[in-house]
């Protein structure tokens, strides 16, 4: 009997190919320029990449628009394209070890949760979005006997999608899902950290029935392809997820090209709030960790600032340690671990450098090492700065690691302002069994998501976005269907009536 490989036997026999992915094929890029990708996971070249630049990012949207404007996926009836886009889901489905696969060797996250959460979630994504397709309708407005004002909904054309390196498939899967539904064209630029999932979604969508044309993807760096596509005079809207820095330039690429219409899904600085009438702090522990630690920190709304009540920190602080052993990195490819590597060694560098901020500036550190070196990969210890202030560079700044700040609070008008002073508002984590307190903080909580007495439920049903510099705009949920479309008001005349 042939055993079975393991997943770095899996690995080893991949061949990958790192072209664009424009007009249903796989082309080089016009310079016939590469650069070279590196695994996370041990410094291991992976292969070459095209390098995108304005002549490929002109050609994907010369041809997302050819195929916007002839209606081959616009004009079909709304059952046909939402038979596609579940074919799609499915395949991604069928394809789960390899995507998870890519995905791991790509970025570094535990090939378990890349299976288990990633692909899951990318497939139940597009499914759900097809499954919305025949169920959203246009609307009649209530004006007088004599006219029918209908309001429609129009796709908007063609939609560049920049995405970020963190969890590039299902980041990719949040803007596909409701632009595709809608009827519109996509031009995709992956992370050059992290490109090959997007690439293999473009090719099965198009295997699964998605016309070409549709769904195009054009790998490279982001003052480049990225640059290129958010600059460009045919793209009707950008759905962009990264940074709050490059946000900012997204804004303002639109203000100095066609005005197209700008979501910005950004960055975080999640407050999570545990006050001393929880029964069960505990729990609340563990689930920060978990939170925390899952893909290495590097979650736009990872609860990295933890604001717990002075009577109680003591306790919660080493309940939270006593997590930490069971979040220690290892081998991405072995099915037990946990935390896998950080993307890259500038990643590395930009946490243990935070980590040294945190102890120059007087926070107790817990863990905080780099770990498995002799790898070639880049890995860092879980890490829990106790006795932290707000006004510290690991409270106020976005780390993107595995690296708690513990802040302890007197009162609940102190907790609730602490948690508000940041430049961000993504999400926030109240833990109270008083009821009346769990609302009114929930309330005062500046935040586009706000959990009570839980962080980890999660679902496409919701929206998800942030206020203040976390963005605008929220993917998930049928809310992110009116981002890709314009609203149209058809006014009719009726004599007689
Ligand atoms: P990033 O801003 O560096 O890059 C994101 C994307 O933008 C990449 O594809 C990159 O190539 C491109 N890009 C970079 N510079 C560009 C430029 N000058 N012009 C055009 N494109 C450019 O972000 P990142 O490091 O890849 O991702 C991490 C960030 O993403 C974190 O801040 C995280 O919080 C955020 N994030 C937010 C959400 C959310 O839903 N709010 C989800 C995931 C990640």
């Amino acid at each position: 009997m042939t055993p079975t490989p393991t997943w770095h036997d899996r690995a080893a026999a991949l061949t990958l190919d790192g072209r664009a992915f424009i007009n249903g094929q796989r082309v080089a890029s016009a310079s016939g320029e590469t650069f070279d990708k590196h695994s996370p996971i041990d410094g291991r070249r992976l292969g070459a990449i095209s390098r995108g630049q304005t002549a490929d990012v002109d050609a994907a949207v010369a041809s997302a628009r050819a195929a916007f404007d002839d209606g081959r996926w616009a004009r079909q009836p709304p059952a046909a394209r939402k038979k596609v886009l579940q074919r799609f889901a499915e395949a991604i489905l069928a394809h789960r070890d390899e995507l998870a696969l890519l995905e791991t060797l790509d970025m570094g996250k535990p090939i378990r949760f890349a299976r288990t959460v990633d692909v899951p979630a990318t497939a139940r994504t597009i499914a759900w979005y097809a499954e919305a397709i025949d169920k959203v309708y246009d609307e009649i407005a209530p004006t007088g006997p004599n006219a029918l004002a209908m309001i429609t909904r129009e796709p908007m054309g063609v939609i560049g999608c920049i995405v970020p390196w963190n969890y590039p498939m299902i980041m990719a899967a949040w803007k596909l899902g409701p632009a595709l539904a809608t009827g519109n064209s996509v031009v995709m630029k992956p992370s050059e950290k992290s490109p090959l999932t997007a690439l293999r979604l473009a090719e099965i969508a198009v295997e699964a029935g998605l016309p070409a044309g549709v769904f195009n993807v054009v790998p490279g760096f982001g003052h480049e392809a990225g640059e290129a596509l958010a600059l460009h005079r045919e793209v009707d809207a950008i759905g962009f997820t990264g940074s709050t820095r490059t946000g900012r330039r997204m804004l303002d690429y639109a203000g100095r090209s066609n005005l197209k219409r700008v979501y910005n899904e950004l960055g975080g600085k999640s407050a999570f709030l545990v006050f001393p009438d929880h029964k069960d702090p505990a729990r609340a522990a563990r689930t920060v960790a978990g939170s925390l630690f899952f893909n290495q920190g590097e979650s736009c709304n990872a609860p990295s600032r933890v604001l717990v009540h002075e009577s109680i920190a003591d306790d919660f602080v080493a309940e939270v340690r006593a997590q930490m052993p069971a979040w220690q990195p290892a081998d991405p490819l072995d099915e037990r671990t946990t935390m896998g590597a950080l993307v890259d060694e500038g990643q590395l560098r930009t946490v243990l450098g935070y980590i040294d901020a945190g102890r120059a500036e007087g926070a107790t550190c817990h863990g905080g090492a780099q770990a498995r070196g002799e790898t070639g990969g880049f890995y860092v210890e879980p890490t829990v700065f106790d006795h932290a202030t707000n006004a510290m560079r690991i409270a106020r700044e976005e780390i993107f690691g595995p690296v708690m700040a513990v802040i302890r609070f007197g009162t609940e008008e102190d907790a609730v302002r602490i948690a508000n002073d940041s430049p961000y508002g993504l999400q926030a984590s109240v833990w109270s069994h008083d009821l009346d307190r769990a609302h009114r903080v929930a309330r005062a909580l500046r935040a586009g998501t706000v959990h009570v007495n839980q962080y980890d439920e999660d679902d496409i049903t919701v929206p998800f976005g942030g206020y203040r510099q976390s963005g605008n705009g929220r993917d998930k949920s049928l809310h992110a269907l009116e981002k890709y479309t314009e609203l149209k008001t058809t006014w009719l005349r009726i004599d007689g009536a």
